[in-house]
């Protein structure tokens, strides 16, 4: 490596130092923070955000990038150096586009809007949400304006998150997965009485339920040694380091199921930024490729192995040992329907896998609607219930249940929500490819190994941090483009043997 490719990693790398500070006042605000520290931290993470923005806008990024590209010459498109100037242009031209005020201003609001919206969640109180919330989507919108888009708006939010797909792709993709998947769950509801989840809302004593639930994350490979597990109100993973990858989850006495997929859905992010490779330690492509790419990542090991009939032919027993009084009497393959069951859920991140996707349909819409200018922010509850009745033929009793019940909107996440759903079809192509090369995993799974997967997982997925977009990774581990039918056949499959379709 030639002396100007270090000084621009160096550079880089002192960005991300300001990032990732600014992220652990994140992490800690969700975690520990009173109440009373909002409005200073609020201020504290804005100062952050424009000092790691003015960094990477500066004009000497952009030297640096020349410079390193001119002594590099012609490199491998696949090569970390190749790859770190191509990704860290398009990061600095969308970034140079957005004045610094706006990204200060959008990050003050934004952690404002957290706890705003907390309180109105808590309180079942729209109204106190929507002024920041009107504030938040304006300044998104502004924006959007300075990033540029062809088609729609949305498309310079949804790039942000998943680099290179334009909402039009979102909608082509959606179209053709909508409706076979209502067919699917119009079936499942006829037979809705063929699978109880009654056991799963037994007592589980939360001591017993963070044991089991640290045991269960360190079985499948999430290394402690580099991570730690706390409690939040909305679950997520966060990485400071790659020593350093933490967790949060949430534990319920009446519910065991929020603790042990939320904490499997989280271990499968922190695994992805875990197992990056260490040459990529403190760059910009020391991530995950997107948000798509991300999610599927969590919800294979949330869904496919831990929703699966082998997973808990292993586990169970040891499920089973930790909540005797409530569990003694129930058969693994019980607990395997229940943990299937399909439901008209309320909630998103508690909503089944048949289900899960038409909740991200319903956000897509609306959000395409919203940054559009379309709906009016106070109508936003009226327009929730109306989409979530024709969808799932349930109206919210409350917007607690209803539109208050996601974090993303307070804290600036819009044009996020449609990568949860491509996550769920990029999980399946990328499932069936790994059984393509090891057909041993389900077997391996049944024995509560889980290295193989993990490591494919490692060497197709994870190592390569960000250096291609999610178009390109998904061709180069399956040879085609994202698309819903893989993800359909695994629901048919799974769901027609549990419901007898
Ligand atoms: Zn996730």
């Amino acid at each position: 490596m030639g002396e100007k490719y270090q000084a621009l990693l160096h550079h880089l790398m002192e960005i991300r130092n300001v990032n990732r500070a600014e992220a652990l006042l994140g992490w800690d605000q969700q975690v520990n923070m009173p109440p009373g520290g909002s409005k200073g931290r609020a201020a504290q993470v804005a100062t952050l955000a424009r000092i790691g923005h003015e960094m990477l806008t500066d004009e000497k990024t952009d030297m640096l990038l020349k410079e390193a590209q001119l002594e590099l010459g012609d490199v491998a498109y696949d090569s970390d150096e190749a790859s770190m100037i191509r990704v860290t242009r398009v990061d600095y031209h969308e970034n140079t586009c957005i004045p610094s005020d706006l990204i200060a201003e959008h990050a003050e609001a934004t952690a404002l809007g957290h706890n705003i919206w907390k309180e109105a969640r808590a309180k079942n109180d729209f109204a106190a949400f929507a002024p920041i919330l009107t504030r938040i989507l304006d300044l998104t919108r502004r924006m959007a304006d300075y990033i540029g888009y062809q088609e729609h708006p949305y498309d310079a939010l949804l790039g942000q998150y998943e680099r290179g797909m334009k909402s039009s792709e979102v909608k082509r993709l959606f179209d053709e997965h909508k409706p076979p998947l209502v067919k699917l769950i119009a079936q499942i509801n006829e037979r809705a009485d063929r699978v109880s989840d009654d056991v799963l809302h037994r007592d589980f004593p939360l001591d017993r339920q963070r044991q089991f639930c640290t045991d269960i994350a360190s079985a499948i490979g999430y290394d402690f040694n580099r991570g730690r597990i706390d409690v939040a109100t909305h679950p997520f993973a966060i990485t400071f380091n790659q020593g350093d990858v933490r967790i949060t989850t949430r534990y319920y006495q009446n519910f065991i199921s929020p603790a042990i997929f939320g904490t499997m859905h989280e271990s499968g992010h922190a695994m992805y930024e875990q197992g990056v490779s260490p040459t990529l330690e403190g760059t910009p492509l020391s991530r995950g490729a997107s948000l798509g790419v991300h999610e599927s990542q969590s919800r294979m090991w949330e869904n496919f192995v831990g929703r699966s009939k082998g997973f808990w032919t292993w586990a169970y027993p040891q499920l089973q040992a930790t909540f005797p009084e409530s569990l003694g009497d129930v058969s693994v393959d019980a607990f395997y329907r229940a943990i299937n069951k399909v439901g008209q859920s309320f909630i998103r991140v508690e909503a089944d896998e048949a289900t899960y996707n038409l909740h991200i349909m319903l956000r897509f819409e609306l959000e395409m609607e919203m940054v559009a200018g379309n709906i009016p922010v106070e109508k936003l509850p009226d327009e929730w219930n109306q989409r979530f009745e024709a969808y799932f033929g349930i109206v919210p009793p409350t917007d607690t249940l209803g539109v208050l019940q996601d974090v993303h909107w307070s804290s600036g996440l819009i044009g996020y929500f449609a990568t949860y759903a491509l996550g769920n079809m990029l999980a399946a192509q990328y499932w069936q490819q790994a059984l393509r090369t090891h057909p041993e995993i389900p077997a391996e799974i049944e024995r509560g190994k889980f290295d193989t997967l993990l490591k494919w997982l490692n060497v197709n997925i994870h190592q390569h941090g960000r250096k291609f977009t999610p178009a390109e990774l998904t061709k180069r581990i399956t040879g085609e483009s994202i698309k819903s039918s893989e993800y359909m056949k695994y629901l048919e499959a799974k769901y027609g043997e549990i419901y007898g379709l």
